[in-house]
């Protein structure tokens, strides 16, 4: 099938290159010049990449990335036809994406939010997970392209509510993830050693998925971005704007909110998100040592 991908970061990368290999007809397009995906068409602007596909892909970074991959100077709106479908794999705001959606559909185009978790070790396997909000016919016919990128796919509903289930999902990934460097954080200042503290951890009702893919990684201190934490901090703001519009208050994702604008101020932006403990150990005049096993 013909797919046009928009957005070659560290997740459509991989996913790019993946549909290749499934064997569909991709073309690329990247807002920065110099990155490519072997076996792809490289199109110069968004609307050449989606001219004549069925599909569009869209992984960039943010909601005013999508509106002006979609909608800007030589956006994909012109090249919309009747049946094609818009998929963003971005994490956006579920208010926006229903207004996205409304737009594409006068030109008869169709419109799935497919954010994605897993990260870049998944993208590159091609064992993503998708949360998806759209009708079910659409994502009938996305199906080969699931194949080739992803493990599952849980339908969540209309169009927005997997971009909805998205920030929940990460709101708890944000929470349980501050939660572990803080308790290593604590640990390194009472003289618990990491190595010690992380198999009591994983063989205990503590264990968690967030903790068992970090722990090696905070170990070897190594904080090469897998989800850079600019994004994680991007994702908190979409959930406290989300919750504000429904008028629900969350104080602990508020208060880490705080946690990665400070750590953003120190530099980390561009680190993977469990740098947040690089500020916790600064404040604590500690580190966290040890070896991955
Ligand atoms: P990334 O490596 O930072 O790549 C971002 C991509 O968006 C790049 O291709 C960038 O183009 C493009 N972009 C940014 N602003 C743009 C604009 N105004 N117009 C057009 N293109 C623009 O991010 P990523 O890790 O691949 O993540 C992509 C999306 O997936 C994000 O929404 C993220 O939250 C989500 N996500 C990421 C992960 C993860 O683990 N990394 C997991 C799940 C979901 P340039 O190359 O020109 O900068």
């Amino acid at each position: 099938m013909r797919v046009a991908f928009l957005g070659l970061g560290i997740m459509g990368q991989s996913m790019a290159t993946n549909l290749v290999k499934a064997g569909h007809e991709v073309a690329v397009w990247n807002r920065s010049a110099g990155k490519q995906v072997e076996g792809a068409r490289a199109a110069a602007t968004p609307a050449e990449a989606a001219q004549g596909v069925e599909v569009v892909w869209m992984a960039v970074s943010d909601t005013a990335a999508v509106e002006s991959v979609l909608f800007g100077a030589d956006g994909v709106e012109p090249s919309l036809t009747e049946g094609m479908i818009v998929v963003d794999s971005s994490t956006i705001s579920p208010s926006a994406t229903r207004k996205f959606a409304e737009r594409v559909a006068k030109k008869g185009a169709r419109y799935v939010d497919s954010p994605m978790t897993g990260s870049k070790v998944a993208a590159e396997a091609g064992t993503l997970l998708f949360m998806v909000g759209g009708d079910e016919a659409d994502i009938e016919r996305l199906k080969p392209f699931y194949a080739a990128i992803g493990k599952k796919l849980f339908h969540m509903g209309e169009v927005g509510k997997g971009q909805a289930t998205k920030l929940v999902m990460n709101l708890q990934i944000a929470l349980i993830y501050e939660g572990f460097a803080e308790a290593l954080t604590l640990a390194a200042k009472l003289g618990v050693d990491a190595e010690k503290l992380i198999p009591l951890v994983n063989a205990s009702m503590v264990k968690s998925g967030v903790v068992e893919y970090k722990a090696p990684f905070v170990l070897n201190r190594d904080f090469s971005p897998n989800f850079p934490l600019r994004l994680m901090r991007k994702d908190i703001r979409l959930a406290l704007d989300a919750a504000k519009e429904v008028r629900a208050k969350l104080p602990a994702l508020e208060t880490v909110e705080e946690v990665y604008d400070l750590a953003i101020e120190d530099g980390h932006a561009d680190l993977d998100y469990a740098a947040t403990l690089l500020l916790l150990e600064k404040w604590a005049g500690v580190e966290v040592k040890g070896q991955a096993a």
